[in-house]
């Protein structure tokens, strides 16, 4: 493993040979196993438990559970930990560059990472600023910009944010301590691999990446759909781009988290747009598909103009109450648009594991 030299405030490699500091599972107090309650406290004592039934007595153990024997509880193998009571505090940070292979990587243990109050905090909160170290690691392997493979939309590192109970005053050994915590909250996702360029990549700008999703749905023969959704809890809209199999059903639920859409274009990778494609399209109709000459390319994508029109399709026009949301389709060279309403609810009679 190649190490950076250390720059401002990043002392690289100086815990490299010390040994690796495991701290305790928060999450199961280092038992490795955590009590959580039986999925039958949801309907309290009884057989038969209606969703919608305000009247039963959420919390109480159904008392001929098979899972919990009537206690309420059940034992359930930690995750975070792995079932080891125990958790590495040890981030490791690799850059690779694309175009020559060469690769860095930065060791983030207690004590390597100098500590920095959140902005505009009052030095109530400090983290470990991550940015400076990836920064010094791409200056080693001649690297331009690059993206975490992972968490596309991280480029500067995970936040590490310190316990309140951290504070600079404080001896080393307690620091270091606070530290050792903080850094293990991400021993799930513990080794970040960032690729990159040795050119700096243009900034992704909307419109033209809308226009060639746009393409690629005309390539592959899919709907590309830009759906606006109610959120019932916010009574907000959250946006979402993906790719659809034509005549597939709507899903019923919401999926994405862009306030707008501009950030859902821009946030949405190839891989994000076609999640989920097979499952969804089970039931679409069978279509015949004949070669022909590559369709043309789109016209260009007028953002402002799509927006206005699926927010206006978020609003009934009888009444001016808001639908469900709204969808724009791309389908055979132009966009479809489509208000969205919630379909009947039916029942289902579903049997659970606890008897
Ligand atoms: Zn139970
Ligand atoms: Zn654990």
């Amino acid at each position: 493993m190649a190490v950076p030299a250390g720059a401002d405030g990043v002392r690289v490699g100086a815990a490299l040979m010390a040994g690796l500091p495991m701290v305790q599972c928060r999450s199961c107090d280092g038992l490795s196993f955590t009590l959580d309650p039986c999925r039958c406290t949801y309907g309290g004592n009884q057989l038969l438990v209606s969703a919608d039934d305000e009247s039963r007595r959420a919390g109480e153990a159904y008392q001929d559970c098979l899972e919990c024997q009537g206690v309420g509880t059940v034992g359930q193998p930690c995750h975070d930990c792995r079932q080891t009571g125990r958790r590495r505090a040890q981030l490791v940070l690799t850059m690779a560059n694309l175009d020559t292979g060469a690769v860095a990587s930065g060791n983030v243990v207690p004590g390597v990472v100098e500590p920095e109050p959140w902005p505009d905090d009052g030095g109530g909160s400090w983290y470990l600023p991550l940015a400076p170290l990836l920064r010094d690691l791409a200056a080693v392997v001649g690297v331009g910009s690059w993206t975490d493979v992972r968490q596309p939309g991280e480029p500067d590192g995970p936040l590490v944010f310190l316990p309140r109970a951290w504070r600079p005053e404080h001896p080393a050994s307690a620091r270091e301590a606070r530290e050792a915590e903080a850094i293990a909250g991400e021993s799930n996702d513990g080794w970040r691999l960032y690729l990159g360029r040795a050119a700096v990549a243009p900034p992704r700008e909307a419109a033209a990446e809308l226009g060639r999703l746009c393409r690629m749905a005309n390539l592959l023969c899919l709907d590309l759909v830009v759906e606006a959704r109610s959120l019932v809890a916010t009574a907000g809209l959250t946006w979402a781009i993906r790719f659809e199999v034509p005549g597939g059903p709507v899903p019923a639920e919401a999926r994405g988290y862009a306030d707008d859409l501009t950030t859902a274009i821009t946030s949405t990778t190839d891989l994000d747009a076609c999640s989920g494609l097979e499952e969804r399209g089970l039931t679409a109709p069978a279509h015949h598909l004949t070669i022909g000459e590559p369709p043309p390319d789109p016209p260009p994508v007028d953002l402002d103009q799509l927006e206005r029109r699926i927010l206006a399709d978020c609003l009934d026009l009888a009444t001016g109450s808001p639908t469900a949301g709204a969808q724009a389709i791309w389908r055979d060279g132009r966009w479809w648009h489509t208000s969205l309403r919630t379909a009947g609810t039916t029942e289902v009679l579903s049997e659970w594991s606890t008897g």
